[in-house]
């Protein structure tokens, strides 16, 4: 068994035909998976596809690209208490585009870390070109539990991410990236804070390469990193699951 920890298969605009058919694809290949939202009615959007599916689970949040839009029916959302949120996400900064001022950024940032720490939820972040901001935010929050998602930062920022307890989240990136120190990089992170993820539809792992991404391609990326390691695919796919269930309680 294998967790997707973050993807957004729930997401009409990515996947205007058979959702179903993703989905069960992924039940086959005996995965459970994340669905994480990225603006106020994808959120939504995401609570509703998981309600009557068993291994599908919802994260709810506003992506730093969308901030610009507004954040606060997140607040509303959580406190309607539906079930299946399982945390907050993908929430964080984003220095890279800048789709949203970053003033919007960093006020959304906070605003949903302190929902986070209220409803003791843990967090997906998506963190771009942005640590220096990012990591005094974090700390304003010592009892904010999270994955740092689809992390290619450097080792440095890695070893800060594991000085606060953060769980590092990879993807089909990990399998395709030529850049040297990424891949060093990702040898570094430590199994037991692992967390397997696809992001479908973006990022396909090899070898499917040009193919749309869907969560049951989370076995390549757990195959790569048991190549990598020397380990069993079993035992890559033992502990980031174990993982996946003591971050985000209920899965
Ligand atoms: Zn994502």
């Amino acid at each position: 068994m294998l967790v997707d920890s973050h993807c957004h298969i729930h997401d009409v605009q990515f996947f205007p035909e058979d959702r179903e058919g993703v989905y069960l694809r992924a039940v086959q290949a005996g995965v459970t998976m994340l669905c994480v939202g990225t603006n106020e009615g994808d959120s939504r959007e995401a609570v509703r596809f998981v309600q009557n599916r068993d291994d599908a689970w919802a994260v709810v949040g506003v992506h730093p690209h969308d901030t610009k839009d507004g954040w606060q029916d997140i607040g509303r959302l959580l406190s309607e208490k539906p079930s299946k949120i399982v945390g907050i996400g993908e929430i964080g900064l984003d220095y890279f585009y800048n789709h949203s001022p970053r003033t919007a950024q960093l006020q959304a940032l906070e605003e949903q870390l302190q929902w986070a720490s209220d409803y003791k939820l843990p967090v997906s972040f998506h963190v771009r070109e942005a640590y220096e901001d990012f990591w005094p935010v974090l700390d304003n929050f010592p009892d904010i539990r999270g994955v740092l998602h689809s992390f290619t930062d450097t080792q440095v920022t890695l070893d800060r991410a594991l000085e606060r307890g953060l769980y590092i989240g990879v993807n089909g990136i990990s399998t395709f990236t030529k850049d040297a120190a990424q891949q060093m990089m990702f040898r570094q992170i430590p199994l037991e804070k692992m967390l397997l993820e696809t992001d479908a539809p973006f990022l396909t792992p090899k070898p499917f390469r040009g193919k749309v991404n869907e969560p049951a391609f989370v076995k390549h990326v757990a195959e790569f990193h048991a190549y990598e390691r020397n380990l069993s695919l079993q035992e890559v796919a033992k502990a980031t699951t174990a993982n996946a269930r003591e971050l985000f309680a209920g899965l």
